[in-house]
């Protein structure tokens, strides 16, 4: 089964949400340390008409070779723990979980701090909140056909550790130690990739990911 991911017939159409991005504007890093206290947390945006929307919580996910997905995302802070924040990572189970996946890195979502949601489960009960991961040790090597929902309908074999120790916050900024392998450990690698701008693709040689790239340009041109 591919990563963060998944399969084929997957389409990104019906994850606008103007909205939501607007909601989480105050997270990204160009608008963060100088205007972050420009908006009181949980103030609507009120130059924006209000919209009622059917999907409220569906984020849209970026797609290579969009420019945002390259970004290198800052560290979550203390002041970033608000109820939008908790807000945002409930959005980002839903949009995974519809499209369907099982993990997503806040960098998908055009928000640009270290934090990525996960869940391996075929029942989606595993629910994991990975923020500011860091892996502390790696161990033995594995290959698995990679896909992504940043670059959907593409597969690749992608070599990576095989088990990993991580530190991460879970989404009340506690601390805990995770020993991950297979699945888990592999999807904890690409996410955290996506958190330093780096895609699956860049794995490949650059001859094959310029198919990738030709290939993505004509299914939203079928699309379209
Ligand atoms: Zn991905």
């Amino acid at each position: 089964m591919p990563l963060d991911w998944l399969p084929t017939e997957q389409t990104t159409q019906d994850a606008t949400n103007a909205d939501c991005r607007i909601r989480f504007s105050r997270l990204l890093p160009e608008s963060a340390d100088n205007q972050r206290n420009d908006h009181a947390h949980g103030t609507p945006n009120l130059s924006e008409p209000p919209r009622i929307e059917q999907d409220m919580s569906r984020l849209t996910i970026l797609e290579f070779p969009d420019p945002r997905l390259r970004s290198k995302a800052r560290p979550v802070t203390t002041a970033d723990f608000t109820p939008a924040f908790q807000t945002l990572l409930d959005d980002m189970f839903e949009t995974m979980y519809a499209a369907p996946g099982i993990g997503l890195a806040a960098s998908q979502v055009d928000v640009h701090l270290r934090f990525m949601v996960i869940d391996i489960s075929e029942e989606k009960n595993e629910p994991r909140v990975f923020i500011n991961p860091e892996i502390l040790s790696k161990d033995g090597q594995t290959t698995y056909q990679e896909g992504c929902l940043s670059v959907p309908g593409i597969f690749a074999d992608v070599n990576r550790a095989d088990r990993i120790r991580v530190r991460a916050l879970d989404r009340h900024g506690e601390p805990y130690e995770l020993d991950a392998d297979g699945l888990l450990a592999i999807c904890i690698q690409h996410e955290m990739d996506h958190l330093d701008g780096r895609l699956f693709v860049d794995y490949l040689s650059p001859l094959k990911r310029d198919l990738v790239k030709k290939r993505l340009a004509k299914q939203r041109r079928g699309a379209a």
